[in-house]
């Protein structure tokens, strides 16, 4: 029972002009595909072929290294894919919002926190919005940890994720990290993270 590709959920010009067709393309047939065929590769033929990906993540530090980097990479991007949309961006709506605010404050406040969880993460990484015993908290994860992992330092149920790998941005943005991150607000997909949230 082999993981699976999905489609992206949009063209690959849909996030245009904040994020480009070819770098979505890579992004997905590559990167994302490479993730997807080194996870069913690694874990052929072992019992973790039965199991979905979030059961092998919360056990993860039993698994080689291969099955924690590709099951991360895997994960991380069907994740990612579904946190932006064409025509998105603003602000979040509903108990996510007000959970928002009398977390952080402000939309403005978790905004530049969220922004410099991405922009400091040393290297390849994540920066997450995540639900920890109720309380939604910011952080970032090295490679393709993610909060759902035994191994990570964040631990949780991913809200929000954003990609902060060269490959997410090089080709447009090359080593201005930080314009990537600022252009990626207007295509977060609030719905989906509220959806998350609710439930
Ligand atoms: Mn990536």
């Amino acid at each position: 029972m082999a993981f699976k590709l999905a489609d992206l959920p949009y063209a690959f010009n849909a996030l245009e002009p904040h994020i480009d067709a070819k770098t979505m393309e890579i992004h997905h047939d590559r990167h994302h595909k490479a993730y997807t065929d080194n996870l069913n590769k690694a874990i052929e033929g072992t019992p973790a072929d039965n199991l979905s990906i979030e059961d092998i993540l919360k056990d993860i530090s039993k698994y080689t290294p291969a099955v924690r980097n590709n099951g991360g990479g895997f994960y991380n991007h069907n994740l990612f894919w579904t946190m932006m949309s064409p025509n998105a961006g603003g602000m979040p709506t509903g108990n996510l919002a007000d959970a928002i605010y009398s977390t952080f404050g402000s939309f403005q406040t978790f905004k530049e926190q969220f922004s410099n969880a991405g922009v400091t993460r040393f290297g390849s990484g994540w920066a997450w919005l995540y639900l920890q015993d109720g309380t939604l908290k910011i952080g970032s994860t090295p490679n393709q940890d993610n909060p759902l992992m035994d191994v990570s330092e964040i631990k949780g149920i991913p809200i929000l994720c954003l990609d902060v790998w060269e490959h997410a941005y090089y080709l447009n943005y090359q080593n201005k990290r930080p314009d990537y991150i600022a252009a990626w607000w207007n295509v977060v997909n609030w719905e989906e993270a509220g959806r998350r949230f609710g439930k």
